[in-house]
């Protein structure tokens, strides 16, 4: 996950508080209606989801789950499912081979151990084959509207660049971001910064001059780079 983030200069400390939140009211501003780009109609297909989301794109998972889910629509079918025809219908994503045994295998533990449903605590998802830190925080603030902050590749990148954190690991980037807001705004957060690094702030080519944090980020760069 670092290594987007090494190829732009990053800000050499901090930023105050005082600035902190002035990115903070921009990017609520800006990013207003923000939420997750997976389509899911319950916590289950969100939990699923976002376990397939590793290493890939939204967009592509929202193009395999579908059918997926139209082969296999509850806990119980997926727990009975053969993992290659699984795999069969997530083959577009990477990983696709340990993503299907891990879908098979959780929706096996979700009836044994939790009467088919998502579990609400961060320690019994993570229990769950294929699941970590980000996606049970994905799960919790989503799908329960619980206060958790996940850390993906666009978080990690853009907390960065705007200052919030100097941390070398999403844990890090998770525990500095969670000192500067309230519980309350933690997963309206994670969706502001995702958004931001998927239209704005680029990787590995930021499009500082249209930002409408220019005025305030400390990574700003005045020329657009190249893509
Ligand atoms: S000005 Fe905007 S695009 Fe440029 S580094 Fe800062 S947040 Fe990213």
């Amino acid at each position: 996950m670092p290594s987007n983030a090494r190829e732009f200069p990053l800000p050499k400390r901090v930023v105050s508080r005082k600035k902190a939140a002035l990115l903070w009211q921009k990017l609520a501003e800006t990013y207003p209606d923000a939420q997750t780009e997976l389509v899911y109609h319950s916590p289950f297909e969100l939990l699923i989801a976002v376990m397939l989301s590793a290493q890939t794109t939204d967009v592509a998972v929202n193009q395999v789950t579908p059918a997926l889910f139209a082969r296999f629509p509850d806990v119980a079918a997926l727990a009975k499912a053969d993992v290659a025809e699984v795999d069969r219908l997530i083959s577009r994503l990477g990983l696709h081979h340990a993503k299907s045994r891990h879908a098979v295998a959780l929706s096996g533990l979700l009836l044994e151990r939790h009467q088919g449903e998502v579990p609400q605590t961060r320690a019994e998802l993570e229990a769950l084959p294929g699941v970590g830190r980000k996606t049970a925080s994905v799960v919790l603030s989503v799908a329960f509207e619980q206060a958790a902050f996940a850390v993906d590749t666009h978080v990690f990148r853009v907390a960065r660049r705007l200052g919030f954190s100097q941390g070398k690991t999403p844990l890090e980037v998770e525990r500095d971001v969670t000192r500067l807001l309230p519980p309350s705004q933690w997963r309206h957060a994670h969706h502001w910064l995702i958004l931001h690094g998927r239209r704005i702030c680029k990787a590995p080519t930021p499009k500082c001059p249209i930002c409408p944090l220019q005025s305030l980020c400390p990574s700003a760069q005045t020329r657009m780079r190249p893509e």
